[in-house]
């Protein structure tokens, strides 16, 4: 099913507080704010392009949406309900913060055909939030998604790795508490620390480290699968690759290959375990699902040279039955 978002940046509008890592006009590359004018343009020029597909969906991504002024919000829920109206878009999709969706939100945004409700979760670990300055608790996440869920919007959340206070174990430890509240998507964004943030002064006087690129991959390696494992659509894994987050990059966890490297970390640590039952020093074949082939040989052939590495001579061969991140070993 071919799906198309049209999305709309609602940058660093009604954010009740100023969070560790953010710099929304950077994230979103984006300064204005959008007139109900601008999404009606921006919605026209979209069906006019070319393309077949089964679902469209215009989407008021990038700030805290059910925050924004109340008249402002309704402005640009009314012009998108127009084109729901008239069958040129199917749903409205919308990003906001946990602490920021009640009752009256919710009839809201039902009365506008709002379709799924995206939460800014970011950690499960009260400490955490605290320490990067969320201005809300883990019980805001939970009640938020639960009268979501009820209410009967897709839900989907965010988390992200790597926070100012966080660790590995909580990063993992987030993720399973997110998974255990079976949202139907997720996005995964490593912390990337921004010219201008809370973060990047913490991270310029040495009062924060924040995780490599190598133990970003690492710890996404192991979460990911998580996820899927558990049925969940994980919708995005890392900040979207713009001029802006490359001019204003501190450090962190980006990379414009994320999702594959972290593939790639994957296979790698399937096939090591797969080879743990084989000799060292003697030929052997790894077959994995051809599409994936790419991912198994890792970015830059890295597994490869990682499997020579660790004493293992393996021919790397595609499958058309194998399924995605399976991989058999054969001498
Ligand atoms: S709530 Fe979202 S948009 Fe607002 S400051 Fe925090 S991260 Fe930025």
């Amino acid at each position: 099913m071919k799906h198309r978002n049209i999305a709309i940046f609602v940058p660093h509008n009604g954010c009740p507080c100023q969070c560790s890592f953010c710099n929304q006009k950077i994230i979103s590359g984006k300064q204005n704010q959008p007139s109900a004018e601008s999404v009606k343009d921006a919605v026209r020029v979209a069906l006019a392009s070319k393309g077949e597909y089964d679902k469209t969906e215009l989407a008021f991504f990038g700030g805290s949406f059910t925050a924004i002024d109340r008249d402002y919000m309704i402005s640009l829920l009314e012009t998108a309900y127009e084109f729901i109206k008239d069958g040129s878009i199917d749903g409205i999709r919308i990003s906001t913060r946990p602490d920021k969706i009640d009752g009256e939100i919710i009839d809201i945004l039902k009365k506008y055909s709002v379709t799924a409700v995206e939460l800014g979760a970011q950690s499960m670990d009260d400490e955490v939030l605290l320490l990067n300055r969320r201005g809300h608790t883990v019980k805001d996440v939970e009640n938020a998604f639960l009268m979501l869920k009820d209410a009967g919007f897709e839900t989907g959340l965010q988390m992200m790795t790597g926070l100012y206070g966080s660790t590995y174990e909580k990063d993992v430890e987030t993720a399973k508490r997110i998974i255990e509240l079976k949202p139907d998507t997720a996005r995964i964004y490593p912390t990337v620390v921004l010219k201008g943030t809370y973060l990047g002064e913490l991270y310029e006087s040495g009062v924060y480290k924040p995780m490599t690129l190598e133990e970003t991959v690492k710890l996404c390696a192991e979460i990911l699968p998580m996820f899927l494992k558990a049925g969940i659509n994980v919708i995005r894994l890392g900040l979207h690759y713009s001029d802006d987050v490359k001019e204003n990059f501190l450090a962190g966890g980006f990379h414009p290959a994320l999702m594959e490297l972290v593939e790639g970390e994957i296979y790698l640590n399937e096939a090591l375990k797969q080879l743990e039952k084989h000799p060292k020093n003697k030929p052997l074949t790894l077959y994995v699902n051809e599409r994936e082939l790419s991912k198994m040989k890792g970015h830059q052939k890295r597994n490869e040279k990682a499997l020579i590495n660790q004493g293992f001579y393996c021919i790397i061969k595609g499958n058309l039955y194998l399924d995605k991140y399976t991989v058999l070993v054969e001498e």
